[in-house]
């Protein structure tokens, strides 16, 4: 089976999906090389085996795997296309999506940005599944030179070297739109860091952990 450890991995990680999206919103993919397996679409996380999982090459054509991939395979393969990444996750998580509907970025009031970059930018609004919108969302990332964008009217997008950590920054970038609208409708409008002090912590973060 080709790509067997990623297709094995989508599968592993879909129902972490259930948690941050509504329904069957969302998809997630995993690399290998020029070509990546992502999630089937409009399927419950739950209800795909591996052999199930298509495989699609970063030009967006079709390589294989039992079942229609999704809708957003021009994004994700866009995205690989962008970058050396592992894994992408795409949700409709609702705080991140409360301030898409806005149009509006998420800036650094907490450390943890850091994770994805210096601020998650605002990819214009753009049809789901288009070419348009995969080019929205790269350029957005290129601009604001972040590992996450945020789709207008629709929703987050986070990648990573692995499904594990993109999926665990997707849940990081969740917790900050949180957090910022929580401030907001608290009536305050929280401080950001510095770019002295987001480099400082991209500093640690190299030595970060175990
Ligand atoms: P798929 O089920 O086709 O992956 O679509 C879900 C989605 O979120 C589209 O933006
Ligand atoms: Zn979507």
């Amino acid at each position: 089976m080709r790509l067997a450890e990623e297709r094995r991995s989508v599968v592993e990680h879909a129902p972490s999906l259930a948690s941050l999206t509504p329904g069957r919103t969302g998809n997630l993919s995993r690399r290998s090389g020029d070509a990546f397996a992502v999630t089937p679409t409009g399927v419950p996380y739950d209800a795909f085996g591996a052999e199930d999982v298509p495989v699609v090459g970063v030009d967006g054509e079709r390589r294989g795997g039992g079942m229609e991939p999704s809708s957003e395979v021009p994004m994700h393969a866009a995205i690989y296309r962008r970058a050396d990444v592992g894994a992408i996750v795409h949700t409709h998580s609702p705080w991140t999506t409360t301030l898409a509907t806005a149009g509006e970025e998420l800036p650094p009031i907490h450390y943890m940005i850091v994770a994805v970059g210096r601020r998650v930018p605002v990819a214009g609004y753009a049809p789901y599944g288009t070419d348009e919108l995969a080019a929205k969302v790269v350029a957005a990332m290129d601009e604001a030179d972040s590992e996450a964008a945020i789709l207008q009217n629709h929703g987050l997008v986070v990648t990573g070297p692995d499904l594990e950590t993109a999926v665990e920054n997707a849940v990081h970038v969740e917790s900050l739109a949180r957090m910022y609208l929580s401030a907001r409708a608290a009536g305050f409008e929280p401080t950001e860091l510095s770019d002295d002090q987001l480099a400082a912590v991209e500093e640690q973060f190299e030595s970060y952990g175990q």
